[in-house]
């Protein structure tokens, strides 16, 4: 497919540019921190991404960007192919030259032929304010699983790649650990006396580079990116619910998300990802993470609610709902009681966990749920992650917990109807294609608009 100007970019017919440099570094883990801000239609705050290079060895003179000289070219063809999408990089032209304004390292001039490694995100309409490289060091449990595994801690350097290749690495058993240090990471300070990184937006990406790093071996493993979304960005739709309420939510664009946070595109890239998102107290936030979240008070007088997932996934599926909504009840029991309820005493009371089938539940005898290896084998051959397809309980679970969320001028409509119907609808997946990959469903009306199926993408 072809477009005369990076400008005429359809993207419901258009492919999307791929631009982030998959072959060089992966992001492993994305922790979010995010505010909800109705008044000015902002979603702002910090993304965390814990990075890995990959194996092959990098030549420094491999750059994947980009000369004044190459930038002519605008008949690009935008591609899905990682090689393809580097020479598309190569020719992209500079549209915006570092929108932030708080970091130095911002206002500095883009150096278009340095020979320093360069990250590259795919997103847009995003405001980047500040790129900085996170002190894993300082996290002292993280320090702790090191020393406990022997491995030699030298210089500063050398023992954060370590312990973020530690903190990658740690097996699926203990996900719940790793998740935790991955939080407790992503709190960390920047690394004090050193610049802040410096970076630069074009039109489709965002690229970090760290002074006198030439190679993705030797760049830094987590970052932290301030950043808000920006008004006219495509990832989320602010507006009316049926209501009349404000409300927020991915609507499936056909750019994905981002204009919603700075992530990796191309199809290899698969990551976990935590996200804890601050909301007024009478808004509820549901998200694609395998928990139910339940809300706690932030300082701000915002509820903090706080999802992950354990699931390695492509960026483009982490969806999120911010709104008034109301959970629809059981009609026989509490029909009357949930409709007066308010949405954040709502979820504080109906916090059940993951079904019984996930590791946590089980604790020093879940080995016994577990299928034995030669099972395993013949099921998964994936990377290493809680998969529910090991667990006995999961396989044997024809419907899984689900909720529905409607406005409350449907709310009766979703309890009478959809409600009851959703055991029905599981129970005919599970029979047509197996075991449910999820161990929840969440249902939301959402006001009309939804532009694509957003998975399609
Ligand atoms: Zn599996």
């Amino acid at each position: 497919m072809e477009s005369n100007q990076q400008d005429d970019l359809e993207p419901n017919k258009d492919d999307l540019p791929l631009r982030a440099n998959t072959n060089h570094i992966l992001v492993r883990h994305y922790v979010l921190d995010l505010n909800v801000d109705f008044q000015t239609e902002v979603i702002g705050g910090s993304i965390v991404l814990f990075l890995d290079p990959c194996r092959e060895p990098y030549r420094t003179g491999e750059l994947d960007l980009v000369s004044p000289s190459q930038t002519g070219d605008l008949n690009s063809p935008y591609v899905h192919d990682g090689e393809k999408a580097r020479d598309f990089a190569i020719r992209a032209p500079e549209l915006m030259v570092s929108q932030g304004s708080q970091n130095d390292a911002s206002n500095m001039s883009w150096d278009d032929v340095s020979k320093d490694f360069t990250l590259i995100l795919d997103c847009c309409d995003l405001l980047v304010s500040k790129v900085e490289e996170v002190d894993v060091c300082t996290v002292t449990e993280l320090r702790n699983l090191l020393e406990v595994d022997q491995v030699a801690l030298d210089s500063t350097q050398v023992s954060s790649f370590g312990l973020v290749q530690r903190l990658i690495s740690i097996p699926s058993a203990r996900w719940r650990q790793q998740q935790d240090l991955y939080l407790q990471c992503s709190c960390a300070h920047a690394v004090g006396q050193t610049e802040p990184l410096l970076f630069h937006m074009d039109q489709w990406s965002l690229q970090i580079r760290k002074k006198g790093v030439q190679s993705p071996h030797a760049f830094p493993r987590a970052l932290r990116i301030w950043y808000k979304t920006k008004a006219t960005g495509g990832s989320v739709r602010w507006t009316k619910d049926q209501d009349g309420g404000c409300c927020v939510y991915t609507m499936g664009s056909p750019i994905n998300n981002r204009a919603l946070f700075p992530c990796q595109e191309p199809p290899v890239a698969m990551s976990t990802w935590r996200a804890r998102v601050k909301a007024p107290c009478e808004c509820m936030v549901l998200m694609s993470g395998e928990n139910q979240a339940v809300p706690v008070p932030d300082e701000t007088g915002f509820l903090q609610w706080d999802y992950y997932v354990t699931m390695p996934m492509p960026a483009s599926t982490f969806t999120i709902a911010v709104g008034k909504w109301q959970e629809a009840k059981s009609l026989p029991h509490n029909h009357e009681e949930g409709q007066s309820e308010e949405p954040c005493a709502n979820s504080d009371r109906r916090n059940f966990d993951y079904p019984g089938s996930w590791p946590e539940n089980r604790s020093s005898k879940n080995q016994s749920s577990h299928y034995k290896e030669e099972d395993e084998e013949k099921f998964c051959a994936h990377v290493d992650y809680p998969c529910r397809f090991m667990h006995k309980t999961s396989v044997a679970q024809v419907v899984i917990p689900r909720r529905v969320f409607a406005p409350s001028c449907h709310l009766h409509k979703a309890e009478s109807t959809l409600l009851p119907l959703l055991p029905f609808c599981l129970a005919a997946a599970h029979s047509v294609l197996g075991i449910h990959p999820f161990s929840r469903l969440d249902v939301l009306i959402v006001p009309p608009g939804f532009s694509s199926l957003g998975m399609a993408r």
